[in-house]
């Protein structure tokens, strides 16, 4: 293991998300003061899978919290494509509504893209809908999706350089990805870097990481990037989050990233933890959204 980098940093997300969230209070309380307005989150919850259960719970914690509103609509698997649609149409013409935000995945036997298409680009917190994706690249991002948004955050806060930076991104999803191209390519706050993205029809990945100022991974894949497939300095943004096996842990399991953190951790100048890293801000970038658009509704 190489020890070039003495200080790697640490790039926690709960202080990024504590410094944002201080911020959102002074703004909730004016909303509320001034104009008798609470930002409400409307979130729909097809079925009865256990992780998406936990975090839709986790976001009306989160909201409870900050004296916002977050309400649930749990609705059966054998929801209707018509029915769902029905109700988002009541909740995109609800005044009392600030965001919507439709839990996945969905059942297969819905179209996720025709009912992610029927909120509001308006109320669309997610930043999911192809308008605000629109936007995004356009280099005017209105809605930006949460994953994505609470990195700009962390390199923000950190104050790590993407100008003239070769950024790397591993994976090309449409809610981390593909807006995390769009936001460091372009001439925005924490971008304006040269942005390579890599997938799964790309070969010999290592050419790539390894020449990467910043690397950005989305692949899921448990601690798939090794010290040996990045460089010295390197800033390392891993966005993974996943359950493996350990006998070890009281749970019977653990959380890791996609990175291999103790294989990478003296090499990097700075690098997210997992967990703790990039998860703390993804609600807190909902919240956000919401409180925007919550402003945008005066
Ligand atoms: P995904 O699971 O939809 O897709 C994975 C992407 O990785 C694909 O685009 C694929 O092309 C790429 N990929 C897979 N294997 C690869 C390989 N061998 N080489 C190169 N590229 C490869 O992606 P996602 O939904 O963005 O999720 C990725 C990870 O991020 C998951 O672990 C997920 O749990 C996590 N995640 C975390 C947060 C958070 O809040 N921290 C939010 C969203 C996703």
């Amino acid at each position: 293991m190489n020890n070039f980098f003495f200080n790697t940093i640490l790039l926690k997300g709960s202080n990024v998300s504590n410094h944002i969230r201080k911020n959102l209070t002074l703004q909730i309380n004016e909303l509320k003061k001034t104009y008798n307005i609470t930002p409400k989150l409307s979130a729909i919850l097809v079925g009865d899978n256990p992780a998406s259960q936990l975090y839709i719970k986790s976001k009306e914690k989160a909201f409870k919290k900050m004296d916002c509103i977050s309400e649930t609509h749990n609705l059966p698997i054998n929801t209707t494509e018509s029915n769902l649609i029905e109700l988002i149409k009541g909740l995109n013409n609800d005044n009392s509504v600030h965001g919507i935000l439709v839990q996945l995945p969905l059942p297969k036997s819905l179209d996720s893209k025709k009912i992610l298409h029927s909120i509001s680009p308006e109320k669309d917190v997610d930043g999911f809908h192809p308008m605000n994706i629109g936007y995004l690249y356009q280099g005017e991002p209105k809605y930006v999706p949460c994953t994505p948004g609470g990195i700009i955050e962390i390199l923000d806060f950190y104050d790590i350089p993407t100008e003239r930076c070769h950024a790397v991104i591993v994976g090309r999803s449409n809610i981390v990805g593909k807006p995390m191209y769009g936001l460091l390519a372009q001439n925005l706050r924490k971008g304006n870097a040269t942005v390579t993205m890599c997938h799964t029809g790309t070969k010999d990945l290592s050419y790539f990481t390894k020449q990467a100022d910043l690397l950005i991974i989305a692949a899921g894949i448990p601690e798939f990037i090794k010290g040996d497939m990045i460089s010295e300095g390197t800033h390392i943004i891993d966005v993974g989050i996943n359950r493996v096996n350990d006998a070890s842990e009281k749970k019977g399991y653990k959380i890791v990233g996609d990175v291999d953190f103790f294989d990478c951790f003296d090499k990097s100048a700075s690098i997210t933890p997992v967990p703790g890293g990039v998860g703390p801000m993804t609600i807190t970038m909902l919240l956000s959204n919401t409180v925007t658009s919550a402003k945008n509704s005066i």
